[in-house]
């Protein structure tokens, strides 16, 4: 806490992980000899830097640019980049920390980072997000790679600033080198499903939680938060599985819809308007805008929260709880405080954390490095079918791994237990790092 003051939401991940991680360390006395909680808590490397643009009145604005780069032991740094208001050291730091562990998990060679900015698009022209692009990468182009450090998206950076962000690199460095971000448009070297896979990452993972307990999505009630990139794919995906989402949200309210949320009619809203949640209600009859409040007072038997950080509390957990909640799959970072989760836990509700359920984006980024690096690309039936086999594995050994430790049913510590394992073996393996 001295070494990193202030930094709450980052302080809360560590927290999580070492709080599950003592039976490990335990069992394998090298890990504490050669410190590796000390190493793994401080990041390989932190970039902080000034992002001046214009904006369309002719005014200079300035915003504040980040980079993370957390830990390489096993591949390139790893991770999003997140543009809202919000974002601080702390929150860069909580993202890439949770990030190590969720890479390592989805097995696949990557290493943890995040990065991102306190600039917020919302509002603002297509030509200004692009001067804020093109500044923003002006200066992260001297740190990134395809193997050094590979961005995508979080919240605020979808495909328009994916692309504004890889042409100034493109055109910096002279170099097509279409492995140093994910997330790219399909016309220039972007993967099929990777716009889904997040949402439908998490929905497999959830399918598999409830397949574990013989049941499934059939039928079933379910209520999302969010309307972006995440949010959107989980409901198209709850869709296909036979769910009704009856209700999604945004930062404005929430809106009810007991038929099942339309989804061309969000999509149509939220991806080409870029507008409010309140115009969905306007639009169809028989659907409610509640503006102001959390969609957790909403009943459903899965909730999918995929909209931001320290949303469901410990109260809004036991309301859930107590509306007939079977399951929890976190598409959001951190998105349930650890009050909530200690409701859900103690109810005994299959609760997947984000560091396994929502994997599935960055699967899918490693995926998207694969077909850029063999110049190839794959077909969207194929590409999804990994991710449905990446989510099921990482499900399985959330479960087996809690099993071997005496916690049968705990996905929080079987996640952070299997994460953190080859990380640290890796570290061990390449010496003082
Ligand atoms: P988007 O920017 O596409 O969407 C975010 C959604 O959440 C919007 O509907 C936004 O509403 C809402 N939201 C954001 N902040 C708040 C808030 N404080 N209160 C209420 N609603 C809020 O982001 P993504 O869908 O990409 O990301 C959502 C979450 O998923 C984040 O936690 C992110 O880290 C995580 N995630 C994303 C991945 C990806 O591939 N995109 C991968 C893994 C995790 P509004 O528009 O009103 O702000």
């Amino acid at each position: 806490l001295r070494r990193n003051p202030g930094e709450i939401e980052f302080h809360q991940a560590v927290r999580e992980v070492l709080d599950s991680i003592g039976p490990v360390l335990g069992k394998h006395p090298e890990y504490a000899e050669s410190k590796i909680i000390e190493r793994i808590c401080e990041p390989e490397r932190q970039i902080i830097f000034r992002v001046p643009w214009m904006d369309d009145q002719g005014q200079v604005q300035i915003n504040r640019g980040f980079r993370v780069e957390f830990n390489s032991a096993l591949g390139p740094y790893k991770g999003g980049l997140r543009f809202h208001p919000s974002v601080y050291l702390g929150i860069v730091k909580f993202l890439g920390f949770e990030q190590i562990f969720k890479n390592s998990l989805t097995g696949l060679p990557i290493g943890g980072g995040k990065g991102g900015s306190d600039f917020d698009p919302k509002g603002r022209s297509d030509r200004e997000v692009m001067r804020f692009c093109q500044s923003f990468m002006t200066e992260l182009y001297r740190h990134i790679g395809e193997y050094t450090d590979v961005p995508a998206g979080d919240t605020g950076v979808g495909g328009r600033e994916i692309g504004y962000l890889f042409g100034q690199y493109k055109r910096i460095t002279n170099r097509y080198e279409s492995g140093v971000i994910t997330g790219k448009g399909l016309v220039y070297g972007g993967a099929q499903v990777r716009t889904e896979a997040t949402g439908y990452g998490c929905v497999f993972f959830v399918d598999e939680m409830l397949k574990a307990r013989g049941t499934s999505f059939d039928g079933k009630r379910v209520v999302v938060s969010g309307s972006g990139n995440v949010a959107v794919y989980a409901i198209e995906k709850v869709e296909q599985l036979g769910g009704l989402v009856v209700a999604c949200s945004d930062s404005s309210g929430y809106v009810l819809d007991e038929k099942g949320i339309d989804l061309e009619l969000l999509k149509q809203i939220k991806q080409v308007e870029r507008g409010r949640l309140d115009t969905y209600a306007q639009r169809r009859e028989h659907a409610t805008f509640v503006p102001g409040r959390s969609v957790w007072e909403v009943p459903g038997e899965v909730a999918l929260p995929s909209a931001t950080q320290n949303e469901i509390t410990g109260e809004a957990a036991a309301a859930m709880v107590a509306g007939g909640l079977v399951a929890v799959g976190e598409g959001a970072n951190m998105p349930t405080t650890p009050e909530g989760i200690k409701v859900f836990q103690e109810a005994g509700i299959a609760y997947g954390p984000g560091k396994a359920a929502n994997a599935g984006g960055v699967a899918t980024s490693a995926l998207e490095m694969q077909q850029n690096a063999s110049r190839d690309s794959w077909t969207f039936e194929f590409s999804e079918q990994r991710l449905q086999e990446i989510m099921r594995d990482i499900h399985d050994r959330c479960l087996s791994t809690a099993d071997e430790y005496g916690m049968p049913g705990n996905y929080v510590a079987g996640a952070n237990i299997d994460g953190f394992r080859r990380v640290a073996d890796a570290m061990l393996a390449l010496g003082l790092i």
